[in-house]
């Protein structure tokens, strides 16, 4: 699980076709992708006779969620699996995925990463053409749209489904017969096929694919379809290309495991070209750099390196951490602060300090950390950061605060430098972050940074949105209708 100040993450999917160990294979890649979500996990398996889909879905992580004996009653050759972190709806068992439903075109299980920008209004056009919704998830509006048959409400074929659906999708769903797999037009969220043995293998991330012994085949297209049946595998692209791309550049600076690959390029080895690239815009004068484990180990590295001064993991993190219950006041995320990150005094006792942060968002924890180092007689701090500032809202999966709570978007670098009691503070710019990507800049979103959104949305589309409308509810019984009757 990651310990970073990152407020939320958000989901991980994974799907098999034609494997005796579906659910094995599944919930071992659900392992693999458990630092994209920690909330729930879900696995629906299918068997090739028609019998219904089996399903289990649970809070918590992968290893708590499945018992042996779940894995034995999921039974099938096929199967998709989810771990979620919310980012549409609220955190409870009825929003875990993979998502099921019986329709007119039979079962259907879909699994689901990223954020639609336009489920609110779709929802309502659904619900107002009779359609029950179980969930408070966008991902549940896609299942709907492609369960119906009728055009004219959106459904039809699962490309219609599909163009109606804008934002963020990196999906896998099962029906009857087949597993397909589906990434937006942008292709905000990463989603690789793998092949083992005579089984393909769908995976948010490719370190996955490694986990299950799955060669890597190719990532699945921005726009693409990929469909695996008894015909074997096939794709199309059903959307018109839009002019550029938009992978989440925050995927590789901190979402991403390490071991995986984005586009062709590991994810490590840009983390560490960060780190590189960061030296030399904010060199300083110092006598270690620390990393903050574990995503800025990399960036810490590569600043290390280019800037020749050692390397020292001065914070030691403790990997045991489970949810704390106690309420957040200010003691309390003093004392989480303190429990995930430990400091080796010795290590930074009268030296001056290079700390080297994937990213700093709300600022709560960077600033703990320079207490800490501080209080450890460190003699200079110096914050470097391996992504530019973030002053944007995510309106594609990633949960960042509201603007308003955005370190960099109320105060100047010179007042956070003073707000986290830093001697100095340097951000990698966004060219250095996209060069160390090793792909030009419109093949990403960029849109936290610099406010360039790829797809529009509207200011009521927040994660929120499915569940305010409940509040809004709407009387069974309208008083119109009584107005004739009987007073008892
Ligand atoms: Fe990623 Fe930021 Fe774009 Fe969201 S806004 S998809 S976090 S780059």
């Amino acid at each position: 699980m990651k310990t970073s100040h990152i407020p939320t993450h958000e989901c991980g999917v994974f799907g098999v076709y034609n494997h005796p160990n579906a659910a094995e294979l599944t919930y071992y890649g659900l392992y693999a992708l458990q630092h994209r979500g920690q909330e729930s996990a879900g696995i629906v398996t299918a068997r090739d006779d028609g019998k219904p889909f089996r399903a289990k879905r649970g809070m918590g992580l992968v290893g708590q969620v499945f018992q042996e004996g779940d894995l034995k009653e999921l039974v099938g050759t096929r199967a998709i699996g989810h771990v979620r972190y919310s980012t549409t709806g609220s955190s409870t068992l009825k929003n875990a995925q993979p998502l099921m439903v019986e329709s007119s075109r039979g079962q259907i299980a879909i699994a689901h990463n990223g954020n639609l920008v336009n489920a609110s209004s779709l929802r309502e056009e659904l619900e107002a053409d009779g359609s029950i919704f179980q969930t408070t998830t966008d991902s549940e509006v896609i299942l709907h749209l492609i369960s119906r048959r009728n055009p004219t409400v959106g459904g039809g074929s699962l490309s219609q489904a599909l163009s109606r659906v804008h934002g963020a999708y990196s999906l896998v769903i099962m029906g009857e017969n087949e597993v397909i797999a589906a990434r937006d037009p942008f292709g905000f969220r990463p989603l690789v096929i793998g092949k083992l043995e005579d089984a393909y293998i769908f995976s948010s991330e490719t370190c996955a694919l490694d986990l299950v012994g799955a060669e890597f085949v190719r990532e699945v297209q921005p726009g693409e379809v990929v469909v695996v049946d008894p015909n074997g595998l096939r794709s199309f692209k059903p959307h018109a290309e839009p002019s550029r791309e938009a992978l989440c550049i925050f995927e590789f600076v901190y979402f991403a495991r390490p071991d995986s690959a984005l586009s062709g390029r590991n994810v490590s080895h840009a983390r560490t070209r960060m780190g590189r690239e960061l030296a030399k815009l904010h060199p300083v004068e110092a006598d270690i750099v620390v990393p903050v484990p574990d995503s800025g180990t990399y960036a810490a590295l590569g600043y290390s390196e280019q800037a020749g001064i050692p390397l020292d993991q001065a914070f030691v993190r403790n990997h045991y951490i489970g949810r704390s219950f106690l309420q957040p006041t200010q003691l309390i995320r003093d004392f989480n602060v303190r429990v995930k990150l430990n400091l080796i005094r010795s290590a930074v006792q009268g030296k001056r300090v290079v700390v080297v942060d994937d990213s700093i968002v709300r600022g709560t924890t960077a600033r703990a950390r320079v207490t800490n180092l501080r209080e450890a007689g460190a003699k200079e701090v110096h914050i470097r950061v391996s992504c530019p500032p973030h002053r944007f809202s995510c309106h594609y999966g990633i949960d960042f605060p509201n603007p308003k709570d955005l370190l960099a978007n109320r105060m100047t670098k010179q007042e956070i430098t003073k707000y986290l009691g830093a001697d100095s503070l340097g951000y990698l710019d966004v060219d250095g972050m996209v060069r160390a990507c090793g792909l030009p800049a419109n093949k990403f979103c960029l849109a936290c940074f610099t406010g360039d959104y790829p797809v529009p949305f509207t200011a009521e589309d927040d994660k929120e949105v499915l569940e305010r409308r409940r509040l809004r509810s709407v009387s069974l019984v309208p008083e119109e209708e009584t107005r004739q009757g009987f007073l008892l």
